[in-house]
């Protein structure tokens, strides 16, 4: 399915051609399109093998090609819209609110992350620290190391978060209007009574979108 939408971008003269007829003729057997073409049938295989694999035609046997009226960008749009969280999320690193400023920089430095989460002692999800908020404090005049980190992250409910089976389109998306660079992935509790205890089982950010970027580039 992931090959779907990104070996359709670039079409031959003559996949154009086939794609022209069908639309004006739906449904066309393979016959009749060699013969609109002047060339042979088999000469056309591979052509039509691509143009069905990508999603612009659909074959029926016995009836036939359809055009699916689908664009090459539609059936892009569709596989990203299509990708879940969960297929391409990264490992959460998760601190304590207690452990100091200094800490957290540190932690940004092992860990190899740009955000942390701040959990509770039960694990569930109170807040959201980027190495911007961690440089301003830098900054100031105070003891980075008595500072609790808690003091400057960003707090629940004002965290941005994402659920696994959401899509990667819609993770992107609040990426990008909430100007931020990592969601946390959480898991929501199944009764009302416990809607704020977020367990945060992962992390989605601005690199898994480039990885899923070049990985689309590399299938053309
Ligand atoms: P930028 O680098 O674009 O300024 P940052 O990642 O530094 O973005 O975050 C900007 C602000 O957003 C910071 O104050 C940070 O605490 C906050 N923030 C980071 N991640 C989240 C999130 N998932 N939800 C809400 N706020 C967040």
């Amino acid at each position: 399915m992931i090959e779907k939408g990104c070996c359709s971008i670039q079409l031959t003269p003559r996949q154009e051609q086939i794609i022209e007829i069908v639309k004006k003729n739906t449904p066309i057997t393979g016959e009749k399109i060699a013969e609109m073409l002047n060339v042979r049938r088999a000469t056309l295989r591979p052509d039509l093998a691509v143009l069905t694999m990508a999603g612009l035609l659909e074959a029926r046997p016995r009836v036939g090609y359809f055009y699916t009226g689908k664009t090459p960008y539609m059936l892009l749009a569709e596989e990203i819209r299509h990708l879940k969280v969960n297929d391409v999320k990264s490992v959460p690193v998760v601190v304590r609110g207690n452990i100091s400023v200094y800490d957290a920089i540190v932690a940004l430095f092992t860990e190899d992350v740009g955000t942390l989460f701040i959990v509770n002692d039960d694990g569930y999800l109170e807040g959201a620290v980027s190495r911007k908020d961690l440089l301003k404090v830098t900054l100031g005049q105070g003891d980075l190391h008595k500072i609790p980190v808690k003091v400057v992250m960003t707090r629940v409910p004002n965290v941005v978060t994402i659920k696994g089976e959401d899509s990667v389109y819609e993770a992107a998306r609040r990426l990008v209007e909430h100007e931020i660079d990592a969601l946390p992935v959480v898991e929501e509790p199944q009764n009302e009574e416990d809607k704020d205890k977020l367990k945060v089982i992962g992390r989605f950010t601005k690199t898994n979108i480039a990885r899923i970027f070049v990985e689309m580039g590399e299938k053309a």
